[in-house]
């Protein structure tokens, strides 16, 4: 296995003639903003450009999207994008992609199409589309394209089989191997043995439950746990879910249907996103059984249930929300919530900070740690396994997961015969060229994280994480001073205003006296631009805080020349 090394990586040299180059500009590190770039003849092919989500340390970011840096120049060369599923961390990024050149065609499935075209038109943006099946094979420029169909945590999910030249390239997406799925749409490992009758060079696997052992439970094994919650509850029944997640939502319905409930959907990601799913006969929806919010207000307890989602379609953001009575459906006495989800994103505490408010708003609440009303979307070790005896590629490039992750499953490809020189764990933007069947690092284009901040995209750096977060722990010191410009001299004491900063009528008593020393200092270098001395004052005050009381709040200084 060649484990990931950055430093000392150059950029990649000029792509020979007849060599696939493979860069992985998200996914690998991280659990999203999945994206990969396949340069041949000259031609880029992009398959998935997703977002990845924002954690506690990145306050007030609201998604973080691959870098674009390395394709920027080359979009004209773009003949396509493909999408292997329609969750956001696999098409979020889209639509800043099209809003850099919006006629890339976007290949996908038809549901997958269906997700993204409803996002974009939030957007006002008309994606040029092409929808492809299980099966099809569709050439884009020097790259051809043949798609089998995998299982997944949301319908319609497609691995896809990059031929260019003579490599073969095999990218999974994200998948499981459910035998028993609720559409009988399985993944086609006859299409995966068919591929490895013919030779894949690089096989590149969803990386995401490498470390779990067995194999991932089935879909339908949830329904006795989701049945005896409709068997039992007296009140309404409250359930969150991922707004992509239509199986687990049939199942839901199917339950309420079963118990003479009716059903309402809550949010408008879960709103949208069903209506497609109904369309295009995805769900099923027996007549009658959904029906508007407003309507169901009005009805017994006993026969409402209510499934909702967050604002990005994140089941746990709504639930937070919920539990500190800020949103639309205020949880009462005798309510059962049901958290139909992973319990992701987020850490451990806020997430059972969450269950314990709504259990003090009187709540029963049915979680994935107290009844099996959850499975994962991804193939755990024993399906990998399979897949490597199966396909035997000579090269593996582990995707989709955080380095352990990664690492797990570059291990599980081992295990199985695959050479450990062809086993490579990367990072996001280290290119990999394959030549004659050999895959070998050549290189590194940029991979920053991009940050989104309301309308801004890429101007958040870290710097400005850092002093979000630097404000967020120690508040915020403004000084205001009155220098004498000519004699750097203060002209009366400084005034100190404070937010987040705790203090009294002393905390800052010896903080003129420094400011009063800096000022001489500065002086004494010639120094009486105000701007430099506002940095002078800054630093003096900082310098005072952190030493005398252990704290680094952020310190803003104003001079006004007296
Ligand atoms: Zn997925």
């Amino acid at each position: 296995m060649r484990p990931a090394q950055t430093k000392n990586l150059k950029s990649p040299p000029r792509l020979a003639r007849g060599v696939l180059r493979v860069t992985p500009l998200g996914g690998l590190g991280e659990i999203g903003r999945n994206m990969t770039v396949f340069e041949y003849q000259g031609k880029l092919l992009v398959v998935d450009c997703g977002v990845l989500f924002p954690e506690d340390h990145q306050p007030g970011i609201d998604v973080i999207l691959p870098d674009f840096t390395s394709i920027r120049d080359r979009l004209d060369d773009v003949v396509a994008i493909v999408l292997t599923h329609g969750h956001e961390d696999h098409i979020g990024g889209v639509p800043y992609l099209l809003k850099e050149r919006a006629d890339i065609p976007v290949i996908g499935s038809e549901l997958t199409l269906a997700f993204l075209t409803a996002k974009l038109k939030e957007h006002r943006i008309r994606p040029q589309t092409v929808h492809v099946e299980a099966g099809d094979r569709h050439q884009a420029g020097p790259f051809d394209l043949e798609f089998a169909a995998v299982n997944h945590s949301i319908p319609d999910g497609l691995a896809v089989a990059i031929r260019a030249g003579a490599a073969l390239v095999l990218h999974t997406g994200d998948f499981k191997m459910d035998q028993f799925p609720l559409d009988n749409r399985i993944t086609d490992l006859r299409a995966f043995a068919r591929w490895g009758q013919e030779g894949v060079d690089l096989f590149m696997v969803d990386s995401t439950n490498a470390e779990v052992p067995g194999f991932t439970t089935s879909e339908r094994d949830l329904a006795p746990a989701i049945d005896q919650v409709f068997a039992t509850a007296q009140r309404r029944i409250i359930v969150s879910s991922f707004a992509s997640h239509v199986h687990r939502i049939q199942q839901v319905l199917d339950a309420a249907h079963a118990h003479g409930r009716k059903v309402a959907f809550v949010g408008r990601s879960m709103v949208r996103n069903m209506g497609i799913a109904r369309d295009l006969d995805y769900l099923r929806i027996p007549r009658g059984l959904v029906v508007d919010f407003k309507k169901l207000e009005s009805m017994p307890d006993e026969k409402v249930t209510l499934i909702c989602t967050g604002s990005q379609g994140e089941p746990m953001a709504a639930m937070a929300r919920m539990a500190s009575g800020d949103h639309q459906i205020t949880v009462h006495e005798g309510d059962v919530v049901l958290l139909a989800s992973s319990l992701i994103p987020g850490n451990e505490s806020a997430i059972y900070g969450i269950i314990n408010k709504l259990t003090d708003l009187g709540a029963k609440v049915v979680h994935k740690g107290n009844a099996k009303v959850h499975v994962s979307g991804h193939a755990s070790a024993g399906e990998l396994v399979y897949c490597y005896n199966i396909v035997r590629p000579r090269n593996v490039l582990p995707v989709h997961g955080e380095s352990k992750h990664l690492h797990a499953n570059a291990e599980l490809a081992i295990r199985t015969g695959v050479d450990p020189a062809g086993v490579i764990v990367a990072k996001d933007g280290m290119t990999i060229d394959l030549i004659d069947g050999r895959a070998t690092v050549s290189g590194q284009v940029p991979a920053a994280m991009v940050y989104v901040d309301g309308q801004t995209v890429g101007q958040v750096t870290e710097d400005t994480l850092n002093e979000r977060r630097l404000l967020r722990e120690g508040g915020v010191v403004t000084v205001l001073a009155l220098v004498d410009a000519t004699t750097n001299r203060l002209t009366e004491p400084p005034e100190f205003l404070t937010r987040g900063f705790v203090h009294d009528d002393h905390t800052f008593d010896g903080a003129t006296a420094e400011v009063e020393k800096a000022l001489d200092r500065a002086a004494g270098r010639s120094v009486t631009d105000l701007t430099k001395l506002e940095g002078v004052i800054q630093k003096a005050v900082a310098r005072y805080i952190e030493r005398t009381y252990r704290r680094e709040p952020v310190v803003i200084a104003i001079v006004v020349d007296a």
